[in-house]
């Protein structure tokens, strides 16, 4: 789960991370009267989107007078930010951030993220901060300093150190920046973040070290552990059919192909996937229905696969081990009814109860193709949906 920078910030505040004074605001008067209160001779406006890039896209402004927070917001609210991180079609500002300026003297990276090589918690850095830190991160990847985190002993002082040191932090601020990391690992570990990122965290004039930034992304699996974390979810920004999957406690994701998945299994799923690619197809997303779904869960799944305009044809491929196979026919067919089914399917079906589940999809009068093997599934997905495309192109 993703927040927005301002809540990031109010957490990372509590673990006793510095930020800029600032408040969240929803309207262009909410703005300028936060701007008033905060009183500053330099005010930033920044877009609140669950996406990074904003700096570069216009999402952050300076404002040097009242008027000018008043003309920033009205541009801002309600504009389709496209930064490099949201794709093509952008994501609408319903919010900003009011901030007080400040001085900046340099600008650094600081994150941490989970290693999956290693399994531990790495703590980045980079004297190269802001903007350009991917650039950096791809050209001269020398320029950022990792320091791996054994679990048991946690972020030790003498690679804060280190690590502050490497990224030319001044060694009259050492013990500023060592604090700042500990409690960016505490903000990281109590949280269940897979993600913890300060970027730019900068050295500003009066020697302070402040959070400009902030990114908290959080392990969706132990969100369990966090019901207060659950409340800064912003469902504008989801995606709505991940939202509704996560209802019914289903695997999915969504993908920008056209061809939608019906799987159980994550390794079927992600197989399914590489056959559809193999055969020129683009998959509309993972699903993976999982062991022991009902009828009603694969109903309700195979429903969320038709909700999605971009779906121009399904194919289910279940191989029925603890989920039976006419549990999944049962479930399609009354999806289909339900909703009606307009668009090719082709279903692959072997294991248990299979030849009920045949029976039931072929009984069922619905125009569903039958696959003799998931390679042979794959492949005729991918032409019933070429060919629909081509005859409507
Ligand atoms: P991102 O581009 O989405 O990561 O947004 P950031 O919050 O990192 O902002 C991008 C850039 O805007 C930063 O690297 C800074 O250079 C600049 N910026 C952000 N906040 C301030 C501020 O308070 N004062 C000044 N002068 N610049 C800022
Ligand atoms: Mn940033």
């Amino acid at each position: 789960m993703n927040i927005h920078e301002h809540q990031g910030k109010e957490l990372l505040k509590r673990y006793g991370v510095q930020v800029p004074r600032g408040k969240a605001v929803f309207t262009v008067e909410e703005a300028v009267q936060a701007a008033e209160e905060l009183a500053a001779p330099v005010t930033v406006v920044k877009a609140q989107i669950h996406a990074g890039g904003r700096g570069k896209a216009g999402g952050v402004k300076l404002a040097r007078s009242i008027e000018d927070v008043r003309v920033y917001a009205e541009e801002l609210l309600g504009k389709v930010l496209v930064t490099h991180q949201t794709g093509p079609e952008g994501r609408e500002v319903k919010r900003l951030l009011i901030e007080e300026g400040c001085d900046i003297r340099k600008e650094l990276y600081i994150g941490l993220v989970i290693d999956r090589v290693t399994g531990r918690v790495v703590l980045m850095g980079s004297e190269e901060g802001g903007t350009e830190i991917e650039e950096v991160a791809k050209r001269t990847p020398e320029k950022v300093v990792k320091e791996t985190v054994d679990p048991a002993a946690g972020l030790a002082p003498f690679q804060a150190r280190r690590l502050a040191l490497a990224i030319g932090i001044p060694a009259a601020l050492t013990g500023k920046a060592v604090r700042l990391l500990q409690s960016l690992y505490s903000a990281f570990t109590d949280l269940d973040c897979s993600i913890a990122e300060i970027n730019p965290l900068v050295l500003t004039g009066d020697g302070e070290l402040l959070a400009l930034d902030a990114k908290l992304n959080f392990d969706d699996n132990a969100l369990f552990r966090h019901p207060e974390l659950q409340e800064l979810r912003d469902p504008g920004e989801e995606d709505e059919k991940e939202r509704r999957a996560a209802k019914l406690d289903l695997s999915y994701i969504a993908l920008n192909g056209n061809i939608g998945c019906m799987v159980n299994g994550a390794g079927l799923a992600m197989a399914t996937m590489d056959i559809i690619h193999y055969y020129g197809g683009e998959p509309a997303n993972f699903l993976d229905v999982g062991g022991g779904a009902s009828t009603e869960k694969v109903t309700e799944a195979f429903k969320l696969i038709l909700s999605d305009d971009q779906v121009k044809g399904i194919f289910v491929n279940i191989f029925g081990g603890i989920m039976r196979c006419d549990v999944i026919a049962n479930g399609i067919v009354s999806a289909a009814k339900e909703v009606g089914l307009d668009r090719p399917l082709v279903v692959r079906l072997e294991g248990t109860h299979v030849e009920t589940g045949r029976r039931v999809l072929e009984q069922s009068g619905l125009p569903i193709l039958t696959a003799v093997s998931m390679a042979d599934g794959a492949r005729r997905i991918v032409q019933e949906v070429e060919h629909r495309g081509g005859m409507s192109a």
